[in-house]
């Protein structure tokens, strides 16, 4: 199924005519570059565990060792994996555009990767080593079986995701309440919406005056509250927005 394009089109007017772009990305922008979501990484040996039963404070007190192998696992699935053509488009929309501002929900630094600087990571980064007695980031050798220890004070390192029951960091929150607020724009990418605090960022942005697009293949909660509505896979939408919205520039 391609987009209607009498939407595409609008989109990419509003898009190109916008002052501030603020943009929420999800598991559906990674999932084309076969990212597994978090049930499907339960494969091999990790398959009898449910997620939430490792991605939580409380099991990595009881058991780091697990929980790093487990981490140590899926970052291992995801060396292998690239950023794909929709991760570019927004990259390259973010240089081309005066202010585009990106939120995302997804832990893979695939936007990194794609040459994005400056992404709000709702949900930390998966690449990333922390503290867990301080919280900061480290750095340290993590190829091995088992945490390592904090250079600073000891501790156990873990990775740099937000876990079930833990807050999302305070700044993040500020940041894509910011955007939200500012923006003229609001592109809900690859989203469920259903996920809070970020699926409230579209609601905000509506009530401060934004116009909400919804590139997703499924319907989902936010649905009948957005001006435009893209049916498709981000990863295929996305670039031709972005060509459409600098045609209008060309
Ligand atoms: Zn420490």
């Amino acid at each position: 199924m391609m987009a209607d394009e009498t939407t595409l089109a609008d989109l990419a007017r509003a898009v190109g005519a916008a002052r501030t772009i603020a943009v929420l990305t999800g598991s559906g922008l990674s999932a084309a570059s076969g990212v597994p979501t978090f049930r499907d990484a339960q494969t091999g040996l990790w398959a009898h565990y449910r997620p939430e039963e490792l991605a939580n404070p409380e099991a990595f007190e009881r058991d780091p060792t697990t929980v790093w192998q487990w981490y140590r696992a899926r970052r291992q699935t995801l060396a292998e994996i690239v950023a794909n053509d929709g991760h570019r488009a927004l990259a390259d929309l973010a240089n081309e555009l005066p202010d585009v501002r990106l939120i995302t929900q997804n832990v893979d630094g695939l936007h990194q990767q794609a040459g994005h600087s400056n992404v709000i990571e709702f949900h930390g980064n998966i690449r990333v080593n922390q503290c867990h007695n301080e919280g900061r980031e480290v750095e340290v050798d993590d190829a091995v079986d088992t945490p390592p220890a904090c250079p600073h004070c000891g501790g156990l390192v873990r990775p740099g995701v937000v876990w079930f029951g833990e807050a999302i960091d305070p700044q993040a929150i500020e940041r894509a309440t910011q955007a939200a607020q500012a923006c003229d724009v609001f592109l809900s990418v690859g989203t469920s919406a259903e996920v809070h605090p970020a699926a409230g960022l579209a609601d905000l942005a509506r009530r401060n005056g934004a116009h909400i697009a919804e590139i997703n293949p499924d319907a989902t909660p936010l649905s009948d509250r957005v001006t435009w509505i893209v049916r498709d896979s981000a990863a295929r939408v996305l670039p031709e927005l972005r060509r459409l919205s600098h045609n209008q520039h060309a």
